[in-house]
């Protein structure tokens, strides 16, 4: 790998306490979605800090910056995209000061995804980089995303054009992961992340007495009817080598036990990794909610209220992460095969842009307690992924801008 070598993982291991005080210094102080306010201003003024001039309100509370390389060469040069999301959830941590001293400052919020490593892993990304800015060329456009966990973070500073100033040729981004152990770095072409959209349907009936139901429509039957044939859609018209998941977390309607409701809602959830299982899904609801309903004399309205693409990885990119994955961790903790999780994320429009890949660093380390899945109170990474992270994206980004 030129220009790389194994002097990469020496200053990574330089870099290694002042990460981990990164990580632990935004997990103290989380912020929800689009309300990154003092987050996005730490992360500027540490860019500023490396000499940057970095860009804020990109996308709501969004932060970008641009670092060139200045190695010389007549060869045109790539901008590469670099992404860390940065938000947090309205969760309550659940941690002993006594175990975890760097435990959230404020109640009801938390870093429970790991994006407080992703934004330690960017931050010293960039530092490092600017330190070797001699030895690649190109740019890194680096990407501090709000609001991944509401999903609208990514569309938002799309909107504001960071991929297009400059045209942006490929992205790269990292999850740290609690179902991988730390340790192993997964990595794979294709879908990584289903789609997710949110699906809102209302049924409505006609209201009425309990006790005479052939005067009325009785949503409530009709939406039981439709919730069952909804289930068939997955298991008689997806290929059964296609995962595909229609799931109804929340139903409402009727207010007391003898009286028939005029309308009921469904709200639920629809994952796919395929983007035609995606689009037929997306169709087929509303078709068979509708004529479930209209058989039953009831109507239909259906919306698909938020949603997101799959993260589907781009072969070239895959492999190129994956060549830095084992230089990091040796191939035998590179696993081989079907690398899919069951989740979603928002740097599927990014994947969308240029040809990308969004990796998988393994954070969990059962022996020491470290394993609570992620938007868990108890959620915690084991901190030896963050230079695992640092390393295999710093690899990677080496590589893709090589002089
Ligand atoms: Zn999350
Ligand atoms: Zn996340």
């Amino acid at each position: 790998m030129p220009g790389v070598g194994d002097a990469l993982a020496d200053e990574v291991a330089q870099r290694r306490e002042r990460l981990i005080e990164t990580r632990r210094y935004f997990h103290q102080r989380p912020e929800l979605s689009f309300e990154e306010y003092e987050t996005a201003a730490e992360i500027a003024r540490r860019l500023r800090d490396l000499g940057l001039d970095p860009h804020e309100g990109v996308g709501g509370t969004g932060v970008t910056a641009l670092l060139r390389g200045q190695a010389v060469s007549d060869q045109p040069t790539r901008t590469l995209l670099l992404r860390a999301d940065i938000d947090a959830l309205p969760i309550s941590e659940e941690a002993d000061e006594g175990v975890r001293p760097w435990r959230s400052q404020r109640p009801g919020v938390m870093h429970a995804c790991g994006h407080d490593g992703h934004i330690a892993i960017a931050l010293t990304l960039a530092e490092l980089l600017m330190a070797r800015r001699e030895q690649w060329r190109g740019a890194v456009q680096f990407v501090f995303q709000p609001a991944e966990e509401r999903i609208g973070g990514a569309l938002a500073m799309l909107a504001d054009g960071v991929t297009a100033h400059p045209k942006v040729d490929a992205t790269l981004g990292l999850h740290l992961w609690t179902p991988v152990p730390v340790g192993q770095v997964s990595v794979a072409a294709g879908a990584v992340f289903s789609s997710a959209d949110e699906i809102w349907l209302r049924v409505i009936g006609r209201g009425g007495h309990g006790a005479m139901p052939h005067l009325a429509v009785d949503p409530v039957v009709v939406a039981a009817e439709i919730i069952t044939a909804l289930q068939t859609l997955v298991a008689r018209e997806v290929s059964p080598f296609h995962p595909a998941v229609v799931t109804f977390g929340s139903i409402h309607g009727g207010g007391a036990f003898n009286v028939i409701a005029d309308s009921v809602e469904l709200h639920g959830t629809l994952r796919a990794y395929a983007p035609e299982d995606r689009e037929l899904l997306r169709r087929r609801i509303g078709e068979v909610a509708r004529g479930v309903a209209a058989g039953l004399r009831a109507e239909v309205e259906y919306e698909i209220r938020g949603g997101c693409p799959a993260c589907v990885n781009d072969a070239g990119m895959a492999a190129l992460v994956r060549r830095a994955a084992i230089a990091t961790v040796g191939a035998e903790n590179v696993p081989e095969g079907d690398q899919r999780q069951a989740a979603s994320d928002d740097m599927a429009y990014f994947l969308e842009e240029a040809p990308g890949c969004y990796f998988f660093v393994g954070a969990s380390d059962p022996a020491r307690g470290i394993d609570a899945p992620h938007h868990s109170a108890r959620f915690d990474i084991a901190e030896e992924a963050l230079p695992i992270g640092l390393e295999t994206l710093a690899r990677a980004a080496l590589e893709y801008l090589a002089v």
